[in-house]
């Protein structure tokens, strides 16, 4: 059962499909030995993730693996309609849609979550929430479940923490093949696709302020600079603040920063890291956009609130004029401008994110019955499998540890 926009959609949703798949070899590797062993015969997976190309993928392969998949997305904006009616066709169970409103939006989490699924992937941790809320009655088969993202995570470890964790999660986040990759370079170029897509500016010669030098702002500075742009970083970290200055950026307060930006973009996983007063201080045409987890990193009601105009500017730009006469740009609402306006991180990227899914489903499945109720690591040898196939489907080879060489570094004294 499937509820989506439009199901003759199919047809544009599958072409996206088929040409993500030519790009994530290690996904097909684990696709076809899934295909011969059904480790999920019988098991039933709900999956709260960006509903794309390369999800929708992943869903496939899970579904080929014997598993019955109930799937939406965990971002308002970030659903491709074509994509949803493309599974759907195939008789996956899609619950999601481009745009819904919060109410619309959770009775699809609960929709997934009526089946009382066996696994979990969950991109945020929305799904979690509600299996310890209103659908806790849907656990009773659940043997675990996979989190992708650095918010999420901090929400599983808040509840963990607090003893309120019922049931065995995987930290896929902090697998290196994830974060180091996807955070990074992920997050480095889709961000600007997302900022490029909408507004069609130059960057090069302008001023881009990033706000929080973790994974992601990290490699969003570092493609900015690569695109001619002077970046200046805020922080709240002081390490992360001196990594930010000896990598070569400006690094100051959001206040000093607010009057020099052209482009602002926030990806802290913290709220209200620009808000009214920097507003003030902004230069007429400023750009605002967000590639964190939810749209509470600018606040919007700050922005609403002082301005005299609002008014859609282009598709995912809505422009507020303020009193004085200056207009201030916010992309996607506020929402992650990566997923929200472009098609979030690149094929190659998701190869091994989701690699990291999948086997980490399978390692919870070949566990069941021996897990306790908190938060493991990805096994450090699905994180080093992923990356050996990686690293063979780039046609790299590298070099092993002689015997001689074994011993040496090993050696006491
Ligand atoms: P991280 O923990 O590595 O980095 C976050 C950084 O923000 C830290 O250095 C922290 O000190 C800093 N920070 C926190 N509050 C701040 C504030 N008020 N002002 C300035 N800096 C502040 O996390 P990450 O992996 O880089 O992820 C950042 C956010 O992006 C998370 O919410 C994560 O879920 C999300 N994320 C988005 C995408 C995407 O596709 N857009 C991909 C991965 C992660
Ligand atoms: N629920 C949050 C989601 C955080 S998104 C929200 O409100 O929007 C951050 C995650 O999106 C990252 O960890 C990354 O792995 C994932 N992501 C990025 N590009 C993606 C893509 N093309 N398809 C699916 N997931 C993607």
């Amino acid at each position: 059962m499937s509820s989506v926009l439009d199901i003759t959609l199919a047809p544009f949703g599958r072409k996206k499909i088929e040409w993500v798949k030519s790009y994530m070899p290690v996904l097909e590797i684990i696709g076809s030995d899934f295909c011969k062993k059904k480790p999920f015969e019988g098991l039933k997976v709900a999956m709260s993730i960006h509903l794309e190309a390369k999800t929708a993928y992943l869903a496939e392969i899970l579904r080929d693996g014997g598993a019955e998949v109930y799937i939406t997305g965990c971002n308002p904006l970030s659903t491709q309609d074509d994509v949803a009616a493309a599974l759907a066709a195939e008789g996956l169970n899609v619950f999601a849609r481009h745009g819904v409103g919060e109410d619309e939006y959770k009775e699809h989490l609960k929709a997934v979550l009526d089946c009382s699924p066996h696994l979990l992937i969950d991109d945020g941790g929305d799904l979690v929430q509600l299996l310890h809320g209103e659908c806790a009655n849907k656990t009773s088969n659940l043997i675990g479940g996979c989190e992708e993202t650095t918010t999420g995570v901090h929400r599983l470890f808040a509840r963990m923490r607090a003893g309120l964790l019922h049931f065995p999660m995987v930290d896929v986040n902090n697998a290196d093949c994830k974060y180091l990759f996807d955070n990074r370079y992920g997050t480095g170029q889709s961000t600007i696709d997302g900022i490029m897509n909408t507004t069609n500016l130059m960057i090069a010669g302008k001023t881009v302020v990033i706000a929080g030098y973790g994974w992601c702002g990290r490699g969003l500075a570092m493609r900015m600079k690569g695109m001619g742009a002077l970046v200046i970083v805020t922080e709240i970290d002081p390490v992360k603040a001196i990594e930010a200055a000896m990598d070569g950026f400006r690094v100051m307060k959001m206040d000093d920063a607010a009057p020099l930006g052209d482009f602002f973009v926030t990806l802290t996983g913290c709220c209200d890291v620009i808000v009214g007063r920097h507003f003030d201080m902004m230069k007429d045409g400023a750009v605002l956009a967000n590639s964190g987890h939810f749209d509470v990193e600018i606040n919007k009601r700050e922005l609403e609130a002082r301005s005299v105009k609002i008014f859609d500017r282009r598709n995912n730009i809505r422009g507020y004029r303020q009193k004085d006469g200056r207009t201030l740009n916010l992309l996607a609402d506020g929402r992650l401008v990566n997923l929200a306006a472009a098609n979030g991180h690149p094929a190659e990227i998701m190869d091994m994110s989701f690699a990291l899914q999948a086997k980490s489903l399978e390692w919870l499945v070949q566990n069941k019955g021996r897990l306790e109720n908190r938060i493991y690591p990805v096994p450090a040898e699905i994180d080093r499998y992923v990356a050996e196939l990686k690293l063979k489907a780039i046609g790299c080879s590298i070099d092993s540890l002689t015997v001689q060489q074994k011993e040496y570094l090993e050696k006491v004294d």
